[in-house]
């Protein structure tokens, strides 16, 4: 499938501060689910920029749409009204049931935005220390606040003291949430992804999150779903939670919400609407043109091409192969997800998978050690997903055929 790499130039960054372990590989352009990089060699996208290319690259109706909106109109600042904002916030709204939008730039910031709605929703009540329930294997960003919210110590480390106000419980354990809402009266708001994405494909049961909403609605508590990774079509429903046929109250959005162009959004119901008055949040780049048409057009384009059965179909044949290939194989632990959010845990740290598929012409990425994650564009197709699995299965039997290091 790739012609093999004629002595590939080894991209070097001088300037660039070191914060991230790259491949050694520089992408130039893509088309669907396929890039290519600087010197010619094809690529397979399993990775979607990390749950943010929902129409792969180079959409043919995405492309147009942006081109026009940038001859028009980038940025104006959150003085003037964006009509466009509106509009956005008016699909979202549609699309989960809930009732007002705030409009932000990344995953972090809808996150930051919602522990602030949290905090002030306890202030409101006469709690002038709010606490917040979170959850071991959470992932929620890496500003001072949400790495605090993180469970991952690696993300903690170095970057002490920790903001204060979070107590962290196991997932899918009803009772501890439950004991943790006695022993710390204070507490103003549950938080949590409805699938765990960095924390390794984690989903969080369907029972839990309806026993969560009681909970919530017994003392008077926030339900806060971060769907950054997990929202957006990507497990077939437009939000992972409504799988459990109940509603959150904050709702983090950001990922594959602009299909690649930086966006975030807190979704918010009734009871967390209008907790931020004028002055209370904001920002420069927040809900800009570009951004909203971007948001506009993916939500646009994923409903007319039908794209959350599109993603619920060829998910279920991507793991369905996956489990055809790989389930039994002594050392995959197990095949979760749902949709095109699929994990592959094996039983030792796994990162030397990526580079090997990468080797072979498929990008993926490995997420908490051992956890192989696959969150493709939801554009792939299901001779892709067939690709996928004939790419990646024998890469990892071959992996764990060799002794563990
Ligand atoms: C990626 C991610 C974030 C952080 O988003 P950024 O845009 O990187 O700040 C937060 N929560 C979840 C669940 C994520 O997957």
């Amino acid at each position: 499938m790739n012609a093999p790499a004629t002595a590939p130039a080894a991209p070097t960054e001088a300037h660039v501060m070191q914060t991230y372990g790259r491949l050694p590989i520089a992408l130039s352009h893509g088309q669907g689910c396929w890039v290519w990089d600087v010197n010619g060699r094809r690529y397979l996208d399993a990775l979607g920029g990390i749950a943010v290319n929902t129409l792969g690259h180079a959409h043919p109706r995405l492309v147009p749409a942006l081109q026009e909106q940038v001859a028009k109109l980038i940025h104006t600042s959150n003085y003037y009204h964006v009509p466009l904002q509106e509009q956005l916030a008016a699909k979202l709204c549609e699309l989960s049931g809930l009732s007002k939008v705030f409009f932000c730039n990344s995953g972090l910031e809808a996150n930051e935005a919602a522990l602030k709605i949290a905090r002030k929703f306890g202030q409101d009540r006469g709690n002038t220390t709010p606490e917040v329930i979170v959850f071991e294997g959470a992932f929620h960003g890496r500003s001072i606040a949400t790495l605090s919210a993180t469970a991952n110590p690696k993300v903690h480390a170095g970057f002490g003291p920790l903001v204060q106000g979070f107590v962290r419980v196991p997932l899918n354990d009803l009772a501890a949430v439950e004991a943790a809402i006695k022993s710390h009266p204070n507490v103003t708001a549950i938080f949590l992804e409805t699938i765990q994405g960095e924390g390794g494909v984690n989903p969080a049961r369907i029972e839990f999150l309806q026993g969560l909403r009681r909970l919530c609605d017994a003392h008077d508590l926030l339900l806060m779903l971060d769907e950054v990774q997990c929202g957006i079509g990507r497990t077939g429903k437009w939000f992972a939670h409504q799988w459990a046929d109940m509603q959150p109250d904050v709702m983090p959005l950001a990922k594959g919400l602009g299909s690649g162009v930086p966006i975030g959004a807190v979704v918010c119901g009734p009871r967390a609407a209008s907790v931020l008055q004028p002055g209370n949040h904001g920002t420069t780049f927040g809900g800009n043109p570009l951004a909203m048409r971007a948001g506009v057009e993916t939500l646009k384009i994923m409903e007319e091409d039908g794209l959350l059965a599109h993603a619920a179909r060829v998910g279920a044949a991507l793991k369905a192969g996956l489990e055809r290939e790989l389930a039994g194989v002594p050392g995959v632990v197990e095949i979760r997800g749902q949709g095109l959010m699929l994990g592959i845990e094996l039983d030792r740290p796994a990162g030397a998978v990526l580079g090997q598929a990468a080797e072979a012409g498929l990008l993926i990425s490995v997420t908490a050690d051992r956890v192989i994650r696959l969150v493709p564009a939801l554009i792939l197709s299901e001779d892709e997903a067939a690709q996928v699995v004939a790419i990646l299965a024998p890469l990892v039997k071959a992996f764990l055929a060799q002794p563990k290091a």
